[in-house]
């Protein structure tokens, strides 16, 4: 038997005469850049993830890129973010000329630590991106409350959390914005790149609307520097059909997490749900001691099941990031998870005995690996 880490042909193969004629519509319409279907879909996500606006955006990066510029970041300044995520979260903090500074996770989460949020603040820190990771909503309570006492703006990358709550409340809209990917493999996949980003505040939803087409306010006219990044009407289209499965596909995320918690309990570490949160599953992380894993992968791969490591290298340690003169032992928690962690097949779909499958090789797996 294969068992692949994802696998999101699936879904269009459930869904495939509703998204055909979508996209025909859009193509007989050639009306490509925000119509509306992108209107339409921006009202749904809105409503859907507890926001009063949403504004669609080239991809997560953009949008994490075009929140950061709308809100002021810049030059001189610094953002506090966690160095287990993928790249792009620090990036976009680059990208607008401001400095990365890290916080270490909390060992149980993946999720940054909110006591070392709060070491980790200057007289520089403008704002702080906390990464709901692997679907696991952060802590927000106390984010938000440290964000207050420090006067800082709060950016949440929600690109793998879509659908996650905390304190029965969607993720995304704790902040001062949030961001969504729909890069096709997350938990709201696009047939492309796509994003968006979430906000509350009247003024901040008009700077981005013209910040995403070239601060355009009347045609031709341009009142701010802006960017070209739009989610446009076919994405839009194709995620208005997916998103009215995305309870019902991550409700299935959690029924196959919580079967895998069932059965591995004792013999690894499995997700910890966080406090008030709830886990969508956009990846189900188990954790082994640090001999053992590679080693483990090697096993269940020789047996057809696909595993990866989300994130070998923690972003502190990167290449490009050399010049921030961060140094191997400076976050223990983050290095230690990029040692030991391991993510297993987990899609809406997988089928009861291709779960099965999974558990039994893992079990004989961690018996070779002794
Ligand atoms: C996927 C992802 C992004 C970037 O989203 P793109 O749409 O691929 O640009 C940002 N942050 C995290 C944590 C992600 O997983």
């Amino acid at each position: 038997m294969k068992v692949p880490l994802m696998n999101i042909q699936v879904q269009y193969d459930q869904l495939k005469t509703k998204i055909d004629d979508a996209i025909t519509e859009i193509a007989s319409s050639s009306k490509f850049i925000l119509g509306k279907e992108t209107e339409i879909f921006e009202r749904e996500i809105a409503a859907y993830c507890d926001a009063r606006y949403a504004v669609g955006v080239g991809s997560g990066t953009e949008a994490l890129i075009l929140a950061l510029t709308a809100l002021g970041i810049g030059k001189g300044d610094e953002v506090i973010t966690t160095p287990a995520t993928f790249i792009a979260t620090a990036e976009s903090i680059s990208r607008v000329g401001a400095r990365p500074v890290f916080a270490d996770i909390d060992r149980d989460t993946y999720n940054i630590d909110p006591g070392k949020i709060e070491e980790a603040v200057t007289p520089r820190t403008k704002a702080i991106i906390p990464v709901h990771l692997f679907g696991n909503p952060c802590d927000m309570d106390r984010i938000m409350d440290i964000a207050g006492r420090h006067n800082l703006k709060v950016i949440e990358d929600t690109a793998q959390a879509i659908g996650a709550t905390y304190n029965d409340k969607k993720v995304g809209s704790f902040g001062d914005a949030g961001c969504l990917s729909f890069f096709p493999s997350k938990n709201l996949g696009a047939f492309g790149d796509g994003g968006m980003i979430l906000v509350n505040d009247g003024g901040l939803y008009k700077k981005l609307r013209l910040l995403r087409v070239h601060g355009t306010s009347e045609k031709y006219h341009h009142s701010i520097i802006g960017f070209n990044s739009r989610l446009d009407n076919l994405q839009a289209t194709i995620l208005t059909v997916k998103l009215k499965k995305l309870d019902d596909w991550n409700e299935r995320r959690r029924r196959v997490a919580k079967r895998y918690d069932e059965e591995l309990k004792g013999l690894v570490e499995t997700p910890s749900e966080a406090n008030k949160g709830r886990h969508v599953y956009h990846l189900y992380i188990i954790r082994v001691e640090k001999r053992k894993r590679d080693g483990l992968m090697k096993f269940l791969n020789d047996n057809g099941i696909e595993s990866r490591v989300y994130y070998p290298l923690p972003v502190h340690l990167q290449e490009c990031y050399k010049d921030l003169g961060y140094k191997k032992g400076d976050f223990p928690e983050a290095e230690a998870a990029s040692t030991e962690t391991l993510a297993l097949p987990l899609f809406p779909e997988i089928k009861d005995d291709e779960q099965r499958y999974v558990i039994d090789k893992l079990k004989k797996g961690l018996k070779a690996c002794n």
